[in-house]
């Protein structure tokens, strides 16, 4: 069982292999043939990753066939107990693509723009938490879950099942070409098989925040003008939730900027 730092070597240069994490998962199911490994990873060096796992006392390879060793098996286990390690292994998602764009509706907001909705496949379910550091303004939302995004005014959000909702959109052409970016991005952080590293924050001025409040100086938030609520807003003094406006379907969209800037705040 390794032990000593060269051991440890071994067993973090096997484990940093997109596609030697998919060999130790698969064999987590029990003992496989190569042949079986080759059909569900791929062929192109599979021995030579089989290798690699069996020198750093992953796996035991016998006659054709191979499985977890005994401190393979502890070693995923140890990681399945660190939830959030696991998390972060993009190796058992599948590349994304665009299955479908189903309906262009008028934004609420402007209504010379349009809401698309399109699906991915296949769905990246709970993987959706770990892209979140691809995008460097975008939160993930545990109770719709799903990875909002923001970049300009287009707000993306990608559900766990892979569904997809595009706002502030000019042209079927701007949607597509929107969607296929999102796609390459997903797609380059599932073939590296691990999760990106967590960008820096986008600053948020309060003018920003102002430029998507309804600029009504209602008070309903208890402030004299939507600048201060802003203001207070960005000092944590209060929360989105106060100003009550928002609420109403002609704000959905403002609100929803709002969610994503208030992420950076
Ligand atoms: S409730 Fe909203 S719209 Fe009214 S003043 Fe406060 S921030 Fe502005």
């Amino acid at each position: 069982m390794p032990g000593n730092p060269n051991e440890i070597k071994l067993v973090n240069n096997a484990m940093s292999n997109a596609t030697r994490r998919k060999i130790m998962n698969f064999l987590e199911a029990g003992e496989k043939s190569t042949e079986e490994i080759g059909e569900e990873i791929g062929k192109s060096m599979l021995d030579f990753h089989l290798k690699v796992l069996q020198q750093a006392s992953l796996i035991e390879l016998e006659e054709g066939t191979a499985k977890l060793s005994e401190y393979g098996r502890n070693f995923l286990k140890g990681k399945e107990d660190k939830g959030a390690e696991k998390n972060s292994d993009l190796s058992q998602a599948k590349p994304v693509e665009i299955v479908e764009v189903r309906q262009l509706l008028p934004c609420i907001a402007d209504s010379s723009k349009f809401r698309v909705i399109a699906n991915m496949a296949p769905p990246l379910g709970g993987t959706l938490k770990v892209l979140e550091p691809l995008f460097p303004r975008s939160r993930y939302s545990d109770r719709i879950s799903a990875l909002i995004t923001q970049k300009g005014e287009i707000i993306t959000t990608l559900y766990g099942t892979g569904k997809v909702t595009m706002t502030m959109i000019k042209n079927e052409d701007e949607a597509r070409e929107a969607l296929e970016n999102l796609r390459g991005i997903v797609n380059e952080a599932i073939a590296k098989g691990i999760a990106p590293v967590p960008r820096e924050k986008v600053r948020v001025e309060p003018m920003e925040i102002y430029k998507y409040l309804p600029q009504t100086n209602c008070g309903k938030c208890g402030e004299q003008s939507c600048y201060t609520f802003a203001i207070k807003l960005m000092g944590g003094e209060t929360n989105l939730e106060k100003c009550t406006p928002l609420k109403e379907p002609d704000y959905a969209t403002n609100f929803e900027h709002l969610q994503v800037l208030s992420a950076y705040i």
